[in-house]
């Protein structure tokens, strides 16, 4: 039978919630039980896809082809194992498919209410996760702080759950923060006290509570939130702040977390062999030296915005042994007279996806950049878009050319809407999303990182390369190393004399691990190391 473990957080956002419930699904995972792992987030739309990266930071597409929060890139990247559409549910999701079938008729007359219509829905979606993935234990995080209006049907449903599955198959963690006080020097365990009390006044006592730190909690104030906080002296875990992020699983098992939560679920199941994980660690402790890598996009000053690459290009440094150093630059800012000052001195260039023109000449004039000097060159998505549009600008002479997204009626849109976008209207859920295979030209830069010939990659995009141009563009330089199976769309493109200098439709930020890097993001360190050895 399935067990459910239920990550809440209090006091404040931003206490690292999704590291936990991803941690605690690595550690569970490592002893051998088989986990899923879902996110319920209490916003309106009907799935992050339509918002703003500044409000929202990345979508995370999963194989399936569902746009979701990017806590779910946490749990793949701690847990590694692929999630779907039954990974992330919103309030709107939920109210979209309710009224659904109160249309239908499926309600047959009822009054159609927040309980028990909305919670049954609710709790439908979680079970249905463990009952698809086969789990042995669904982790599911309740997006919001508690005490918000809005994750209150989210926080009674998941109360329903415990009182229907039964003690000893459901466990409540919840994630608080306990301030230290400068001044008085003392840290606070108050708010936590406040915000288990409002949840024990929604009928959820949690059993574990994770006590977000600066420094180590000592016993006193463990004690001090067990006895008023009403859990076992050993259910308050300490939860510090770390330098790396993948050290989470083994300090949240300094306190014996995974012990306790198999405990209290009646799990028999051995301790785990985290000794890979162990290894990781100690690669990432060894690294020497540094690359510096400009990242180049629109979205920069909310990292969340890029987060499964900036992870994608640590890994990248783990598995090459250097530290990599983010140079955020803004696309706006960057010229031909500013481009000397702000790449000059990088190792490499990414360009990560995005949408919208804001912004755009500046990313054109880094892929032109990285191409005169040499500079090794990554395009993800619009990176790659904008690498064909700027070699079709530089070295193909077409000054106007651009992509249909920015000028619909250009005489030169080397990039242009895909075939199966055409007549397409609606937002949300209607791009070319998910998986989809790839075949490699031998002999390129994308056979060397891969050493496959045949891949899987996710996507995210409307547009995509023009085959009217495939002809005279191949002919003046540009490689087309990737494409679809049938040979009909282009996928990946690059510049054969530069050490490295790819661009692909898809994402592979999304496919990276901190135990085992994308190959070309390992590709890509590598190159940036062999220049800032060279320069
Ligand atoms: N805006 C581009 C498109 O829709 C690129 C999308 C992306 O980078 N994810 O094709």
């Amino acid at each position: 039978m399935t067990k459910y473990i239920f990550v809440t957080g209090g006091v404040v956002s931003g206490l690292g919630k999704g590291i936990t419930a991803a941690s605690l699904g690595r550690l569970l995972k490592s002893r051998g039980l088989k986990v899923a792992a879902q996110k319920l987030d209490p916003y309106i739309n009907v799935d992050p896809g339509t918002m703003s990266p500044f409000q929202h930071g990345e979508v995370f597409v999963t194989d399936d082809g569902a746009e979701t929060d990017l806590d779910l890139g946490h749990y793949e990247r701690f847990i590694d194992e692929d999630l779907n559409k039954y990974s992330n549910l919103t309030t709107g999701k939920v109210y979209w498919n309710v009224l659904n079938k109160e249309r239908a008729g499926e309600y047959l007359g009822e009054t159609v209410q927040v309980i028990p219509h909305i919670t049954n829905e609710i709790k439908s979606f979680i079970y249905s996760v463990g009952q698809k993935t086969k789990a042995d234990i669904v982790i599911t995080e309740i997006g919001g702080t508690t005490g918000d209006i809005e994750s209150q049907p989210f926080l009674e449903a998941i109360r329903q759950v415990a009182a229907e599955v039964g003690r000893r198959n459901c466990l409540f963690l919840h994630v608080t923060l306990v301030p230290f006080i400068s001044g008085s020097d003392e840290p606070k365990s108050k708010p936590t006290q406040h915000s288990v009390k409002e949840l024990r006044g929604l009928g959820i006592q949690p059993d574990i509570i994770i006590a977000r730190v600066d420094r180590p909690l000592d016993e006193s104030i463990k004690a001090k939130i067990s006895l008023f906080c009403n859990v076992a002296p050993d259910c308050v875990i300490e939860n510090r702040t770390l330098p790396v992020l993948y050290q989470a699983p083994l300090m949240l098992e300094e306190s014996h977390l995974s012990d306790i939560v198999c405990r209290e679920l009646a799990i028999g199941a051995p301790k785990g062999d985290m000794s890979g994980w162990y290894e990781m660690l100690d690669r990432i402790a060894s690294r020497k030296g540094r690359v510096k890598v400009a990242l180049v996009g629109k979205y920069v000053k909310l990292h969340d915005a890029y987060l499964s690459v900036a992870e994608a290009l640590q890994h990248g440094g783990y598995e090459n042994g250097v530290f990599v150093d983010i140079d955020w630059v803004d696309s706006e800012e960057l010229g031909d007279s500013t481009a000397d000052k702000l790449l000059s001195d990088c190792d490499g260039i990414i360009v990560p996806g995005g949408f919208g023109e804001r912004g755009i000449e500046g990313m054109i004039c880094a892929a032109n950049y990285a191409r005169v000097h040499h500079i090794p060159y990554f395009g993800i998505c619009l990176g790659m878009q904008i690498a064909v549009m700027s070699f079709a600008r530089n070295v193909l002479g077409y000054a106007d050319a651009n992509s249909s997204e920015f000028d619909p009626n250009g005489e030169h849109s080397v990039i242009d809407l895909m075939e199966s976008q055409q007549g397409v209207s609606k937002k949300g859920g209607t791009m070319r999303l998910g998986a989809y295979p790839c075949k490699i030209r031998p002999g390129t830069q994308m056979a060397a990182a891969y050493g496959e010939e045949l891949i899987s990659e996710r996507h995210r995009h409307r547009y995509e390369f023009n085959n009217t141009f495939r002809e005279e563009i191949e002919a003046a330089g540009m490689a087309i190393s990737g494409t679809s199976p049938s040979g009909e769309l282009v996928e990946t493109v690059e510049i054969p004399g530069n050490d490295f200098y790819v661009g692909v439709q898809f994402h592979p930020e999304f496919k990276s691990r901190p135990n085992r890097a994308h190959p070309l993001f390992k590709a890509f360190i590598g190159a940036a190391i062999k220049r800032s050895q060279n320069a």
